[in-house]
């Protein structure tokens, strides 16, 4: 797919960021191109359009900027996966590990319910713990997990190992 190598190279590559070593993957200049943007939100929404999603779960931050867009374009609703203390209803949460501590994802109650099949969405998988937290809390509100889907796979982490046996489903490889 053509689009998929106009994908990957509006994604920039900072070395050093947040911290020396890191390779950071950086999608806001995919956002800068209109065309490249639109291609990876319209190879989701290919791929997904008829398989029956209800909920397209979304992870802070990033998976805010690619969930919407796929899930009104398939016709399900869309529900953030915060970081903690920003939802103000009654929440279910996730902890999970990170190098340096911990983190922690939480979902409002209510706004999934049992039988409902969902699409996990963020912008990167890297070790896999923040999509192991998510799919966590949908199985917990009784939904059934039918993908994870990310623009990008670092795939020396090993990540897509620690989801469960769930599949994933990504755009590009990191460069
Ligand atoms: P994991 O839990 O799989 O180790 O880390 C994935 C989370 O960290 C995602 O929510 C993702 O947004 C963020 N993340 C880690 N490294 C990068 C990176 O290089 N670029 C971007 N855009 N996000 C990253």
């Amino acid at each position: 797919d053509l689009r998929v190598r106009g994908i990957s190279s509006a994604i920039r590559v900072v070395p050093n960021f947040p911290k020396p070593g890191i390779m950071f993957q950086d999608i806001t200049t995919l956002l800068l191109d209109p065309k490249a943007f639109r291609d990876a939100i319209d190879i989701f929404v290919d791929r997904y359009k008829d398989k029956e999603i209800s909920v397209v779960a979304g992870i802070e931050a990033r998976g805010f900027l690619f969930g919407p867009p796929i899930a009104l374009a398939i016709g399900a609703k869309f529900v953030p996966m915060r970081k903690p203390r920003k939802l103000p209803g009654e929440v279910i949460a996730e902890e999970y590990v990170l190098e340096y501590g911990k983190d922690r994802l939480e979902m409002h109650v209510g706004a999934v319910q049992p039988g409902e099949r969902a699409l996990i969405v963020d912008d990167l998988i890297a070790t896999g713990g923040t999509l192991c937290a998510a799919i966590k809390l949908l199985e917990r509100a009784g939904a059934e997990v039918v993908e994870c889907a990310c623009v990008i796979e670092l795939p020396e982490l090993k990540g897509r190992g620690k989801l469960d046996g769930k599949a994933l489903y990504i755009l590009v490889e990191s460069r």
